[in-house]
């Protein structure tokens, strides 16, 4: 039998290596960006059209390529980066394995120009799926430029992957940004059918180059970590608990320079925030680890996003105990939300973790004063005070006029009330059964259903702000705002432009606090930014009622008042109910008069 085992042509070859490498025109962004940066440039700029689908090309300033390197740098396996086994063990470049280029060429329409400094004239090659097609010497500035066209052009398969422009753009403005991110010294634009997303000057500080990229607010929250051990250096930016997210979407971080999503490192950070954030919270972080080469692993995935420390106990225990220790020295925890400072609402010298520097500062804290004296001020005449480390309460203030007449014969109000258990159970008569009703499940439910049928018939309730905040997103959060200002408006949000990519908060649902309104917001972008195809919304508006019903509602461990659990039995009547809270949780539980009895052994 003649052999059945044959080696596979290069081009095969390539194709499947990009099949690993490039998934998705973010990917051809981070191979060429990275390729840049190991080039030496100083400025960088990509300019894509149609997500990047249609056009990417990225423009460096590095060393260029000499008249043999740009055929030879086609070649699979053709690096300039490593030369020997040792050298994969001391990695400084971000590229070694010698595939990028030619599984970007082999699956793309490729116009490739490079111009080394020791030459006059550049090289053009224009490569189509693999074959060089054209090769002449051009006019050029000393760099390179490298244009892909029609990404995945042969390949209606994977082309049937990729989402649509807006998703594909906001993955590329992704992996600008962790690049941008780690690289400070380099100037970078990103381009998209010439509207400038990204715009960063070369030589900026590590919080400079955050506050282009995240937003201005942010950037100056955000606390230093700076750590040296046995084991290396960690330093960065980190957020205060106040600053966190619903996604881990803002935890940065970086192994010697290279963006990474590894296991160990994002344990590490959460370690640190175990007890400082509430489930499902996620903290902002943009975190460096400078570990010696020979201690790191990263050639364990062909993207590079994984590595494996030798030491990795000690290496999670000191990015855990570095972060620690900021957040542990800060004095963030001096900070309550203004919400939760009941005790100085007064206080003229405003909320103590302010202090009252430049006019920025000073008018931040003569606002924060006067609205915590308004909240204050309307708190004591319609709420129970609340518990300390509660959110803000607001008791749903009016009726619907339209069906307490009818909700006032309902099942919840014609029960007889006992009292309260434990501050958080309502005790109630049935007939001869025992009813309990979960206090927090049932304000949910009931601000769950108005909100929805608010929502339904396009009326959620809004309370202007008296102090619109400005809010600042990264450029990829600001287009999702953008695109979905008429969602946040049917949910009560009105945004407007405030320049760049900041937006003015200017009204909120009448049924938030206005403390949690911002945080709620920046999840909705989450969520969004989450949800590639708009057909989608819908689902996440129901996440999202819930959600604003979640942080509207009387919480457990508060004392109601016999008036407010009376109007919390009608507000019950009146919605479509089922007994559930929005998260599921049952809202009440019945025990019949022989069940009681059983448990007492009297039958
Ligand atoms: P790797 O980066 O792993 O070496 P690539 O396929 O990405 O592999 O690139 C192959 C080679 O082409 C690089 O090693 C480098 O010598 C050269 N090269 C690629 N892009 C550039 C660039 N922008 N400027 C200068 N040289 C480049
Ligand atoms: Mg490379």
């Amino acid at each position: 039998m003649s052999s059945q085992i044959r080696i596979l042509p290069e081009h095969l070859c390539n194709k499947i290596a990009a099949g690993e490498v490039i998934e998705r025109p973010a990917s051809v962004v981070k191979e060429l960006v990275e390729n840049s940066l190991d080039a030496g440039a100083s400025e960088i700029t990509i300019e894509v059209e149609k997500g990047g689908r249609r056009l990417i090309r990225v423009i460096d300033d590095g060393c260029g390529m000499g008249r043999e390197d740009v055929f030879l740098c086609l070649e699979r396996h053709a690096t300039s980066k490593i030369a020997s086994d040792a050298d994969l063990f001391s990695l400084r470049t971000l590229g070694f394995r010698g595939e990028a280029l030619p599984s970007i060429a082999s699956v793309s329409r490729m116009t490739l120009r490079s111009r080394p400094a020791d030459s006059e004239a550049g090289m053009e090659l224009v490569i189509e799926g693999g074959d060089i097609r054209r090769a002449e010497a051009c006019g050029m500035a000393v760099g390179t430029s490298i244009e892909v066209r029609d990404l995945f052009f042969r390949m209606p398969a994977r082309r049937k992957f990729l989402r649509r422009d807006e998703t594909e753009l906001s993955h590329i403005g992704d992996v600008v940004t962790k690049i941008a991110l780690a690289h400070p010294a380099v100037q970078f634009r990103l381009l998209h059918q010439g509207r400038k997303l990204v715009d960063v000057r070369r030589n900026e500080d590590l919080r400079s180059r955050v506050t282009g990229l995240l937003g201005r607010s942010l950037a100056g929250e955000l606390l230093a970590v700076d750590c040296s051990g046995a084991e290396g250096r960690v330093h960065g930016l980190v957020g205060p608990p106040q600053t966190s997210r619903a996604t881990t979407g803002a935890i940065y971080t970086f192994v010697n320079g290279r963006t990474i999503r590894d296991r160990v490192v994002q344990h590490a950070v959460m370690e640190a925030y175990r007890t400082l954030l509430p489930k499902g919270r996620y903290p902002v972080v943009v975190l460096f680890v400078e570990i010696d080469p020979a201690e790191v692993d990263v050639n364990v995935h062909p993207t590079k996003h994984e590595v494996r420390f030798r030491h990795q106990a000690q290496v999670h225990d000191f990015i855990a105990d570095a972060i620690r220790k900021v957040l542990g020295d800060s004095s963030w925890l001096l900070q309550e939300s203004p919400s939760q400072n009941e005790s100085s609402p007064l206080n003229p010298q405003g909320p103590p973790w302010r202090t009252p520097a430049g006019g920025e500062v000073a008018e931040r804290c003569r606002e924060g004063v006067r609205e915590s004296l308004d909240r204050y001020m309307q708190r004591r005449t319609d709420v129970a005070p609340s518990v300390p480390g509660c959110s803000l309460i607001r008791m749903p203030e009016k009726e619907p006029a339209d069906n307490t007449a009818e909700a006032a014969n309902g099942f919840f109000s014609g029960l007889r009330y006992i009292g309260q258990y434990h501050d958080s159970y309502l005790l109630c008569q049935d007939g001869d059964d025992l009813i309990l009703i979960d206090q927090h499940a049932a304000h949910e439910r009931v601000g769950y259903e108005r909100l929805r049928q608010g929502w339904r018939r396009g009326e959620i309730e809004r309370q202007q702000l008296l102090f619109p905040p400005v809010m600042e997103f990264s450029h990829a959060e600001a287009d999702l705002v953008k695109s979905h200002l008429g969602h946040f408006s049917e949910l009560g949000f009105e945004l407007e432009h405030f320049g760049g990519n900041s937006y003015v908060l200017k009204a909120i649902p009448q049924i938030l606090a206005r403390d949690d309104a911002e945080t709620l917001v920046r999840d909705v972008v989450d969520e969004l930014g989450r949800l590639g195809r708009s057909s989608l919304i819908d689902e996440a508006v129901d996440r999202v009622l819930i959600r604003m019903a979640c942080h509207s509602m009387v919480r457990a461990n508060q004392a109601l008042t016999p008036e407010q659990v009376r109007a919390l039995m009608r507000q019950l009547d009146s919605i479509d109910f089922n007994a559930q809270c929005p998260h599921g949780r049952p809202v009440m539980h019945r025990l019949s008069l022989a069940e009681v009895e059983k448990f007492f052994h009297r039958s």
